[in-house]
């Protein structure tokens, strides 16, 4: 299973298989991303070291068309993530 994210709108789908775009009443298109994407993204930007992660913001909205709210979101999300594996 892999976590989709929606690019747009943050919302969440966990599937084994590419999820499709969600077509919703209010006219608003789920693009989906997976996390992995996104973290991956993040590992090679930290290791770049063009940027402290607290400025990885505009860089997951700029390359990855994320809005600020999922970027930011995904950013703590891999903080998290980061700290674990450093422990383990
Ligand atoms: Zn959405």
């Amino acid at each position: 299973m892999k976590k989709y994210i929606c690019k747009k709108c943050g919302h969440i789908v966990h599937s084994a298989s590419k999820v499709n775009p969600i077509n919703w009443t209010d006219k608003h298109s789920c693009v989906f991303i997976t996390e992995e994407v996104i973290f991956l993204f993040l590992d090679d930007l930290r290791e770049s070291g063009i940027t402290n992660m607290f400025g990885a913001t505009p860089y997951l909205q700029e390359d990855l068309e994320l809005t600020f709210e999922v970027a930011k979101e995904n950013l703590i999300n891999w903080m998290k993530q980061f700290g674990k594996d450093k422990e383990a």
